[in-house]
């Protein structure tokens, strides 16, 4: 069984000596347990977090503990009353080839998903369900007004301008590099898709956003959202997801105070600016997401791509590529064949 530990913390971006591999016998289900084999593992930017000891919402990866994850596992040996060899789960097993669960943590998949039993990690999954709540249920979009996703073509952000197109809105996403801005606008459908990488982001933005922004979907923070907040509409909404331009960085950058600049747009156009976790602040909203973007993933209404990393072996370097913007999609590690 092998198992990706958290070796030490990262000071700014991890690196691969962060991790260390190991390797244990494979563990005995005791009666009232499953063992599960580690199919599709999930890297999400929150893993980035509990690697740093610093306060947070959940509490971080111990040193030398398992790196924490989602996965998608079969059911190799069953001791438990509710589930059968090879059924095919959604769990919390981390990195590592096979683990125990009393069956409390587990998610049965049946029906189409099992046709593509990763995306129950992604569009199907927490990545979709962040996307569908924070935007609809935060942002309220309506047809015809403006709606500004950033991170535009990962996880989160493409299921967010998609869904936002299917609610009659304009579709104005931010990605890094040409390749990913062609992508939003021909595969994904957005209106227009820019460039965060160069130097005029702000004047572009408030080329292709002539009517202002409506709604802005917030998963990266810094730079982007110095550009957006300006052309913020009174009674805008800015749902914030994520923030990982940030992620990486040890402090507070130097540079000016732009804390009265926020509060006076706050105050000025009465923005409502809100956080939110999505299984803590929407667990118990899981099956409205679920039947909704199930009904649309069967009439092909949505596009999902899916950055997919072979081996359990390659999971840190693709957590870290991840921060930097490597990635090209939901990144989910083929740990096993199914
Ligand atoms: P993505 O698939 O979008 O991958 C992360 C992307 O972030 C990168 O590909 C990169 O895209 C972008 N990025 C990284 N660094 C920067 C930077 N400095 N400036 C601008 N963009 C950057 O990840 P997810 O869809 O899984 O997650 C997106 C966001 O949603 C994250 O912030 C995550 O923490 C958050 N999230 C929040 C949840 C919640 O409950 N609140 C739940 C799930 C996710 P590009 O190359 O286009 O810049």
């Amino acid at each position: 069984n092998r198992r990706l530990l958290l070796a030490s913390r990262p000071h700014g971006a991890p690196t691969a000596a962060n991790f260390r591999l190991e390797s244990q016998p494979v563990p005995e289900p005791d009666a009232g347990q499953v063992l599960l084999r580690t199919v599709w593992l999930s890297l999400d930017p929150y893993m980035r977090g509990r690697m740093s000891d610093a306060p947070s919402y959940v509490p971080p990866v111990a040193l030398n503990e398992v790196m924490c994850g989602g996965t998608v596992a079969v059911v190799e040996r069953s001791e438990h009353p509710d589930f059968c060899v090879g059924d095919w789960v959604v769990s919390g097993s981390s990195w590592q080839d096979f683990a125990l669960s009393d069956g409390r943590d587990l998610i049965k998949l049946s029906g189409p998903v099992l046709e593509h039993p990763s995306w129950a990690l992604g569009m199907l999954g927490m990545p979709g369900f962040t996307a569908y709540m924070g935007l609809l249920d935060i942002g309220n979009p309506q047809p015809g007004e403006t709606v500004v996703v950033a991170a535009a073509t990962g996880a989160v952000g493409s299921l967010v301008g998609q869904i936002a197109k299917l609610k009659g809105c304009h579709v104005v996403g931010i990605a890094g590099g040409a390749e990913k801005c062609r992508y939003a606008e021909q595969v994904l459908g957005f209106d227009r898709c820019l460039d965060h990488r160069e130097d005029n982001l702000a004047e572009n933005l408030s080329r292709h956003c002539a009517d202002g922004i409506d709604v802005y979907f917030e998963s990266v923070g810094g730079k982007v959202f110095n550009s957006v907040l300006p052309l913020m509409n009174t009674k805008g909404r800015i749902p914030v997801c994520g923030l990982i331009a940030d992620y990486n960085s040890s402090g507070i950058a130097d540079g000016p105070d732009r804390l009265p600049l926020l509060q006076s747009a706050i105050l000025r156009k009465r923005l409502r600016i809100e956080g939110f976790i999505i299984n803590q602040d929407y667990g118990q909203r899981f099956d409205e997401f679920f039947n909704q973007m199930s009904r649309w993933v069967a009439e092909e209404r949505l596009v999902f791509r899916e950055d997919i990393v072979d081996g359990l072996d390659n999971a840190p370097e693709a957590l870290i590529g991840m921060l930097e913007g490597k990635n090209f999609g939901k990144v989910v590690v083929r740990v096993a064949q199914d």
